[in-house]
């Protein structure tokens, strides 16, 4: 098969692998049919997350056609189609038993593109499939449900839910890129009175608005904590969400936050913050970090279903499988290419249960 190969810091290839094949009975092995790309892919590929080793295949977010399922798997059958998800849960460590799958400790959590090889492919192994993948209904395409792979449940469960929106709430959420788009999309269904989105670039700000945010501010022109304060009486947002990744805009969200608020951090950070504790104590604030589980998974797919959330704007560029290259370039650079998540298509001809395995008994 083809896949995107990390070669070491700064290199990657779309070169050839030998095919995956089932080495756990708890194994798929999916033909990916479409994929994405991540920011964390960007960081692995600048050398950022050292335990990914040369020769992985990245990527961690996709759709797919099961090909074949390993003797324990009992939910999947050959040609379901099925959301790949960024995070893998083993379903029997004490973490995936309180649904805590990003903590898995039985071999799940977030382990495509990272400790092995990962969905930028023509085909992959899904460990622990009857209790990682999640099957799609038929009238959604790929595109719908694509996303639900890593953004929309991180911003979500990490941002909305950890920062407890509540109807009325004023958001502020720092940050404009996919991640930060996601978490005003998705803090919308709690019904906030106002959402401030905050960012340095003014065409990720539009996007903002056309996310469905009702304020935006640059905060490289504006002071965004005097922004913040004026709209909201002086008392600062119910909720701040950090969703860059650096400690300036860590810190930005701390100032943000009311006596009493809760600050969500989503961002990634490579760098120390610092906690202003000897301003913070005095007001009462909640500050909380986390990794996805996806375990809120199943109701934004519901949402989807019903029509009730459209996570397709997402898609801002698309391009053959066989282009990952090319599509990198696109993704590394939004600035010149506007480019929110881009999604890697394969062939439709290479689509269909003529490239299915062979089929399984329906008995035995
Ligand atoms: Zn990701
Ligand atoms: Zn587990």
């Amino acid at each position: 098969m083809k896949a995107l190969i990390y070669e070491g810091p700064g290199r990657r290839s779309w070169a050839t692998k030998p095919d995956p094949v089932i080495q756990d009975p708890t194994d798929v092995i999916v033909r990916i049919d479409s994929s994405t790309i991540c920011g964390t892919d960007l960081h692995i590929l600048k050398g950022d997350v050292p335990e990914v080793e040369p020769g992985t295949v990245l990527g961690h977010e996709a759709v797919g056609t099961i090909l074949e399922t390993g003797a324990a798997v009992t939910t999947l059958v050959p040609g379901d189609r099925v959301l790949v998800s960024c995070i893998t849960s083993c379903g029997r460590c004490a973490f995936c038993r309180e649904g805590h799958y990003g903590l898995c400790t039985g071999g799940g959590g977030w382990i495509f593109g990272h400790l092995i090889d990962g969905l930028q492919a023509e085909l992959a192994r899904v460990p622990f499939a009857d209790t990682s993948v999640h099957k799609i209904p038929d009238e959604l395409t790929d595109e719908q449900v694509l996303f639900l792979a890593d953004i929309l449940p991180t911003s979500f469960e990490v941002g909305v839910l950890n920062g407890g929106v509540k109807p009325g709430d004023t958001v502020a959420i720092v940050g404009a890129g996919p991640i930060g788009l996601a978490a005003i999309v998705t803090a919308k269904l709690y019904t906030p009175s106002r959402i401030i989105a905050i960012d340095l670039s003014d065409a990720r700000l539009v996007r903002a608005l056309e996310f469905g945010a009702d304020t935006i501010v640059n905060n490289g022109r504006v002071d965004a904590v005097e922004a913040v304060l004026e709209l909201t009486d002086g008392l600062g947002a119910d909720v701040a969400m950090e969703a860059v990744g650096v400690p300036e805009t860590f810190e930005l969200c701390t100032e943000l936050i009311r006596p009493g608020g809760r600050l969500a951090n989503i961002g990634v950070h490579g760098h120390a913050a610092a906690l202003h504790l000897e301003r913070l104590w005095i007001r009462d604030v909640t500050v909380t970090t986390g990794l996805v589980d996806t375990v809120t998974t199943p109701r934004l797919l519901r949402l989807i279903a019903e029509g009730r959330l459209d996570a397709t704007p997402f898609a801002t560029h698309r391009f053959p499988l066989g282009e990952t290259m090319a599509a990198y370039d696109t993704f590394a650079a939004p600035e010149q290419t506007g480019a929110l998540k881009v999604v890697l298509e394969a062939e439709p001809a290479e689509r269909g249960p003529e490239r299915l395995a062979e089929p399984v008994a329906a008995a035995v």
